[in-house]
């Protein structure tokens, strides 16, 4: 900085003054000036008083030597009369010339600087007239947008001239106003968020630490000594390197200011995470003298920034890899494939059966948490090298990370589903759930991960439609499946635009009396190429794609003009009763529909039921509730339609404004060879009975099944026994010829 000069020039001018006598003399001029402002001492200033006399502007202006040192003094000189006008002028060499006027000697220093400055050097030199003591003034000039600053001394030099030292203080001001800045900008840190402070004297090497400093370590304020030492020493091995070379590079001046977040051991052994910053000061030559700074506790954020990490690739509920996760680890795998020709591997995708059903009758708790122990049994049943994930839902993945061939993967599926088909307690219940799984490799010309996934999901859903519970290779004919699906979708939205549908219709059978109390209108496709497709086979893509509303609406109007037709032909005993599935329901505006056609076809309510299924129903019961008590208001009746497959309970089905219970055709289908149907069909004929409601046998298809039913009760069957479902021209015959009244059932 500026005193650096200052002993610079003096050490200079001394060994000159000790060696060379006759130089003395040369320079004496030049040394009043600068002795007149920086030299001290009493021997210094005889020198100057001594001198002030014999100065001479030749001397000054043509030595060769004199030059030099004017140039090494980086600021301007000048002598004027006591008037102001200028009669000696030297510039500094290197600095801003510019700044100076051309030819200035001969002007006068109040006018040499624009008004401003004129009139401080104005004042300065009146002053100097009455008090002849040095005067200090200071400013600044503008030049190209760039402030410069100056401090001008003045003093007497003989009986009529002054001596005028001019210094540029730009670096330092700008110095002094980028360590005040910092300086704030710490000190504001540190009272926001009880930052530590460290500073850091680079030429003695020692630092400062605050207490907040050593507090966030573990440490009182007597502890730790001032060395840098005692900071790398407490830097985690793994960051140490890092730590010091960005302290270097911001030195070397490559980086703006020291931001770096690191590990530290705290006193207590563990590590803490901080931030730390700071900035490196410079003096007006360059030389950096100083460095400081704040440190920051960020352990806190550094666990939720982890936590963020973790959750933006994890799956919440089960905390295993989510897709995005597993995509990357495919993606390294089909990279590795591509180096490595022998380099196997495959992907499974895991789909739980009917987990719907779990979820809709027992709650989203239970499902959630069958979720959860699904993910363990997965984990459990794979090599840590493969990675298993949820995709959302009940869909699993598992990337089987090397593989000898496609035995090995089968082999993994079965333990697989070996494992998930086990029971799980949940909630004080045995719960069972199996999976379909699809299985691909990368045997295929596939690059694309999502291709792969595609084709896994592909199989799986083949092993879904082959039964469930069991897994399914991927090959090429699949993709043609695959394919045929979307063209089922493509058709299916003609065949609503065309109406390509029919309703058919199935006899119920009343036990008690034999005859036919109702029809099961029951809905098939006509397909132009296909010719009959069956509601298995396309409603539930109707379902996914929504397309189900316009044919439910369809189906409603059909069977509420027969209904009447019915009714009008003779058959006033003989309602309809209808299937609704969950979209259907749960779409709000049901009874409304319902009101709609029944008034626009004039059919008589009561004529009229309508068939949910169990776990429909359970899903959201409220809603059910509500829902079912508004159509039968309207008169309807309501039947619950596969009843045993889901989870709900007897107890349950109390709160439901319900008429009948249709038991599901998996029970009927083993009498009377297995036991436990039977028992269980006879439970809940009498269960059923305790609660008021008629019970209905579906599919019964033999003498033996219907004698069952009888014998325990039941109040009526439906099943191949008596009909297949019919068109409806069939359906009339089929009522004109028993006259309402069942044959069989005598
Ligand atoms: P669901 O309501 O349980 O209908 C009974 C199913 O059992 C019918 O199959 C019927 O043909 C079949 N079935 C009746 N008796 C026997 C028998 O003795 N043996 C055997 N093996 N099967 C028998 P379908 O017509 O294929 O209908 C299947 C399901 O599609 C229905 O089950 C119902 O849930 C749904 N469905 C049918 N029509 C409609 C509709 O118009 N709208 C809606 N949303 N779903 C419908
Ligand atoms: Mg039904
Ligand atoms: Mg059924």
């Amino acid at each position: 900085m500026a005193d650096d000069y200052h002993k610079l020039l003096k050490r200079q001018i001394r060994k000159h003054l000790n060696g060379n006598s006759e130089i003395v003399s040369k320079y004496e001029g030049f040394l009043s000036a600068v002795n007149l402002t920086y030299f001290q001492t009493d021997e210094e200033r005889e020198l100057i008083e001594r001198s002030l006399d014999i100065s001479s502007r030749e001397l000054l202006a043509k030595n060769a030597e004199i030059e030099t040192m004017i140039a090494l003094f980086p600021d301007a000189i000048i002598r004027i009369k006591r008037t102001g006008e200028i009669i000696e002028f030297h510039e500094p060499v290197i600095r801003e010339e510019f700044l100076y006027p051309e030819d200035i000697v001969g002007s006068y220093i109040q006018d040499s600087f624009g008004d401003f400055i004129g009139k401080k050097y104005k004042e300065a030199i009146d002053e100097l007239g009455k008090t002849n003591k040095l005067v200090t003034i200071e400013y600044w000039i503008e030049q190209n947008d760039k402030r410069f600053y100056f401090e001008a001394r003045l003093q007497v030099i003989g009986q009529k001239q002054i001596l005028v030292v001019i210094r540029n203080f730009t670096d330092h001001i700008r110095t002094m106003e980028a360590l005040r800045r910092s300086e704030q900008r710490y000190a504001l840190s540190a009272a926001g968020a009880n930052d530590g402070l460290w500073d850091w004297d680079l030429i003695n090497g020692s630092i400062y630490f605050s207490s907040r400093w050593k507090a966030m370590l573990g440490y009182e304020e007597t502890e730790l000594r001032n060395s840098i030492e005692e900071w790398y020493r407490r830097i985690h091995p793994h960051h140490k390197e890092r730590f010091k070379k960005a302290v270097r590079s911001h030195q070397e001046g490559s980086t703006p200011h020291l931001e770096i977040e690191y590990q530290m051991q705290h006193k207590n052994g563990s590590y803490i995470w901080v931030l730390t910053r700071g900035l490196a000061v410079s003096d007006s030559m360059g030389n950096m003298y100083r460095m400081a700074g704040s440190q920051t506790d960020i352990t806190r954020q550094k666990i939720v920034e982890e936590q963020l990490r973790h959750d933006a690739l994890h799956d919440r509920l089960t905390a295993l890899p989510n897709r995005a996760l597993f995509m990357n680890r495919l993606e390294n795998c089909i990279e590795r494939a591509k180096r490595n020709k022998d380099f196997l591997f495959a992907i499974l995708f895991i789909d739980l059966d009917r987990f719907k059903v779990v979820n809709d009758s027992l709650g989203h708790l239970i499902g959630d948490e069958l979720l959860v122990k699904v993910s363990h049994k997965l984990k459990q049943s794979i090599r840590a090298v493969d990675t298993v994930a949820r995709l959302g839902g009940d869909e699993f993945i598992v990337l089987l990370d090397g593989i000898k061939d496609a035995a090995e993967a089968s082999h993994i599926c079965e333990r697989i589903l070996k494992t998930i088909a086990e029971p799980v307690m949940i909630g004080g219940q045995d719960i069972y759930i199996t999976a379909s799984i699809g299985i691909t490799l990368n045997t295929e010309l596939r690059q694309k991960p999502e291709d792969m996934l595609r084709d896994a999901d592909t199989a799986m859903y083949r092993a879904k439609n082959e039964g469930k519970a069991h897994h399914q290779l991927f090959d090429e004919k699949m993709h043609q499946w695959a394919m045929d699906r979307l063209h089922l979708e493509t058709d299916l939205r003609r065949a609503v635009d065309k109406m390509e549908f029919e309703v058919y219709y199935q006899p119920i059978v009343d036990l008690h009396s034999n005859k036919v109390i109702r029809m099961e209108a029951l809905l098939r496709w006509q397909h132009p190429e296909r010719g009959l497709v069956y509601p298995m086979d396309f409603i539930p893509l109707a379902e996914e794609t929504g397309l189900i509303i316009p044919i439910g609406e369809w189906v409603l109007d059909k069977v509420c003009r027969q209904s009447r037709q019915w009714q009008k032909g003779g058959f006033e005993g003989v309602d309809i009763a209808v299937n609704f599935s969950a979209r259907q329901f749960e779409q709000g505006g049901l009874p409304e529909l319902i009101q709609d056609v029944i008034a626009k076809t004039g059919v008589e309510a009561f004529t009229l039921e309508i068939e949910i299924t169990e776990s429909i129903a359970m899903k959201n019961i409220e809603h059910s509730i509500r829902t079912l008590s508004e159509l039968k208001e309207l008169g309807m009746k309501i039947a619950i339609d596969d009843f045993g497959v889901g989870y709900s309970s007897f107890g349950c089905l109390k709160f439901f404004p319900i008429d009948h219970l249709k038991i599901d055709r998996t029970f009927i289908r083993d009498i009377p060879d297995n036991k436990d149907s039977k028992a269980i069909t006879r439970a809940m004929i009498s269960l059923t009975h305790a609660l008021d409601l008629h019970v209905v046998a579906e599919g019964v298809e033999t003498a033996e099944q219907l004698a069952f039913l009888k014998d325990n009760g039941c109040d009526s069957v439906q099943g191949y026994f008596f009909a297949k479902p019919m068109p409806v021209s069939e359906a009339t015959k089929f009522l004109e010829d028993f006259g309402g009244e069942s044959k069989k059932g005598g």
